[in-house]
């Protein structure tokens, strides 16, 4: 990681070149040709002297790369990558279209250390943590295929504030105006609720907009759902919030993944309602995606109708989003859920 040039923001790279004799100017050169023109050899870095691009490389810099191992489309036309790490795992990515916008939902872990229930990457092992070359990476290559997107968010394989110094650092790299230069309104970080995380979130360099994966305001059933809701139950996630919001003056975006008879009655939307009523937020009802084997079953459209209606009668802005990419498990949740298949094979064998 300390010798990947793609893993540093160009305040990093411009006190490396200095330190190695060099103008500052350089490390502009090497970050505009790493983030924006995608060159992976540092040789084709022309504008930097023959002398020292070697000087880089007999330092042991590099510039690392992911491998497209795999890439499935549905006929929705959400399409899931499969991403070779460089020691071995793999990484999924998704990219999603919706009335003409790209969304891209990026992974920030292999696995996922959470365990929510409802989750496939939460039953699968976890790997590590991915860098923040590994983040933008993912960004670079699909763009490169598919063309710009137009949202980023990090909800994919992972809990991006458990790996939260790269997640900021990957912000810092996707912001600057010599790379890829995306405004941080087109950028949502999605957490289970680590508290601290969030407070420290509000000192970030790059702002992005905040989601909160909520999917109950009773603090017992969060916890069956949601293992890690016993370490931070919901007073103090809420104070987290509240301090977050009082810092940054930012709206926050609730998620709320829709349970059959497990969290959708009509109690739960009138708790919700009182958890986060005199918020500035708004609400997005997720469609279940259930993976193979999923202790849970998505609610009928009909009782999210409800559900929602409920919330903005409260004047609780909603939104419903439905499943998208299922035949390829790429939607919310399914992500790892081919892996699951082939652990439970091996379990079962
Ligand atoms: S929902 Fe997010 S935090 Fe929970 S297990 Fe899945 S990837 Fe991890």
């Amino acid at each position: 990681m300390e010798y990947d040039l793609k893993n540093k923001t160009r305040a990093e790279l411009t006190e490396l070149v200095v330190g190695l004799g060099q103008k500052p100017y350089c490390a502009d050169y090497l970050f505009t040709f790493i983030h924006q023109k995608h060159i992976s050899n540092l040789d084709r870095i022309t504008p930097l002297s023959k002398s020292f691009r070697k000087q880089l490389a007999d330092a042991g810099y590099r510039i690392s790369s992911l491998t497209l191992l795999e890439k499935q489309t549905d006929p929705d036309g959400t399409s899931k990558y499969l991403f070779g790490l460089p020691d071995g795992g793999s990484i999924e990515s998704v990219r999603l279209t919706d009335k003409g916008r790209i969304t891209l939902c990026l992974s920030t872990q292999s696995g996922c250390r959470m365990g929510c229930r409802f989750c496939a990457t939460g039953r699968i092992p976890f790997e590590r943590n991915l860098t923040a070359a590994e983040i933008v990476e993912q960004v670079y290559q699909i763009e490169s295929e598919s063309g710009s997107a137009d949202n980023l968010v990090y909800m994919g394989m992972g809990e991006p504030l458990d790996n939260a110094e790269e997640t900021a650092r990957s912000l810092e790299i996707l912001h600057d105006e010599k790379g890829r230069f995306l405004g941080m309104r087109h950028i949502t970080v999605s957490t289970c609720g680590l508290a601290d995380q969030i407070r420290r979130m509000t000192e970030w360099t790059v702002q992005p907009r905040l989601a909160i994966s909520l999917h109950s305001a009773d603090d017992l059933l969060r916890q069956e759902l949601m293992p890690i809701a016993r370490k931070e139950p919901l007073k103090r996630l809420m104070e987290a919030i509240r301090y977050y919001q009082k810092q940054t003056g930012r709206r926050v975006t609730f998620e709320y993944c829709m349970l059959k008879d497990t969290n959708d009655s009509h109690e739960d939307a009138t708790l919700l309602i009182r958890l986060i009523g005199n918020l500035k937020a708004n609400v997005n009802l997720i469609e279940m995606n259930p993976y193979p084997g999923c202790p849970y079953e998505g609610s009928p459209p009909a009782r999210i109708k409800t559900f929602a209606a409920r919330l903005e009668k409260a004047g609780i802005e909603t939104v419903i989003r439905f499943k998208r990419g299922r035949s390829i498990l790429a939607a919310c949740g399914q992500l790892g859920a081919q892996r699951l298949k082939g652990l439970d094979k091996k379990g079962s064998g």
